[in-house]
């Protein structure tokens, strides 16, 4: 939090986009994007995995400027299990960025905080860097209940990561009652929830000297648009932004990361 490193802005294109729109959507973004504003921010796209491969051929062959993620993964390296990616897998395939626990996964696919801390571990232990999504449902927040949702969820997520890797971990703050609705948080929610999962980060890191600079990354996650994203990370002190609708289009994505370097 307010480590000097680079902004970082990630698409997350949950079930949108097959490999050939997902090839398109990224040579599109390239030519919107701007050297200048990419030596302050870091990009990463999101795609379904069966687009991985092809993102990872076209962003080598034409040195397009963003790194690969991933939606999700599994936290074992192999085994009989239907359906499902391992992390050995991604990293295979140039993935950099690994979105664990985003909500839908928690509510629709009904992801335990179990699975979320095993999966954990398994992205580091690859090299790459897990995004671990946490925020309160509507409910939790009417009740006044955000610090302690935010506090459980940072503390689960960390349970089985080696003191030193935790620093690697980034932490999207995603209010579930703003995503997809049209209704961000405000930047003041922002800077609470950001203060309240570093304090968690802090508590599960004690006894590690955390060199300086190195600290935890917050993004916010929730509804933004190119008018709002910059207010984010000026105001509401993040570090960067988790972003699901406007990553689809080329035209919304190029201005958020705009947006963002020009208050970077
Ligand atoms: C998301 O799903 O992670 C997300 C932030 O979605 P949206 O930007 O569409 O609210």
């Amino acid at each position: 939090m307010g480590t000097g490193i680079n902004k970082l802005i990630c698409g997350n294109w949950k079930m949108h986009h097959d490999h050939l729109q997902a090839v398109s959507t990224l040579q599109a973004l390239s030519l919107r994007l701007q050297a200048a504003n990419l030596s302050k921010v870091e990009v990463v796209v999101h795609p379904p995995f069966v687009d991985l491969r092809s993102c990872q051929t076209v962003i080598e062959d034409r040195h397009i400027p963003v790194l690969l993620g991933a939606q999700n993964c599994h936290s074992e390296d192999s085994g009989a299990y239907t359906g499902e990616v391992s992390p050995a897998m991604l990293a295979r395939l140039a993935v950099s960025y690994v979105i664990v626990g985003h909500s839908e996964r928690r509510r629709l696919f009904h992801e335990s905080d179990a699975d979320i801390a095993a999966k954990v571990p398994a992205v580091l232990r690859y090299g790459m860097t897990p995004i671990v999504c946490v925020g309160e449902d509507e409910q939790e927040r009417d009740a006044g209940r955000t610090m302690e949702r935010l506090e459980s969820q940072v503390s689960i997520s960390l349970s089985k990561v080696k003191k030193v890797g935790i620093p690697s971990v980034v932490f999207a703050y995603e209010p579930l009652w703003a995503i997809g609705s049209g209704n961000p948080a405000t930047t003041e929610d922002a800077l609470v929830a950001r203060d309240t999962i570093a304090r968690a980060v802090a508590r599960a890191s004690r006894g590690v000297a955390v060199e300086k600079g190195s600290g935890t990354r917050v993004l916010y996650g929730g509804s933004v648009v190119p008018e709002n994203a910059a207010d984010f990370v000026k105001k509401g002190g993040m570090d960067g932004l988790l972003v699901g609708g406007a990553s689809l289009s080329p035209e919304s994505f190029a201005a958020i990361v705009e947006a963002v370097a020009a208050v970077s």
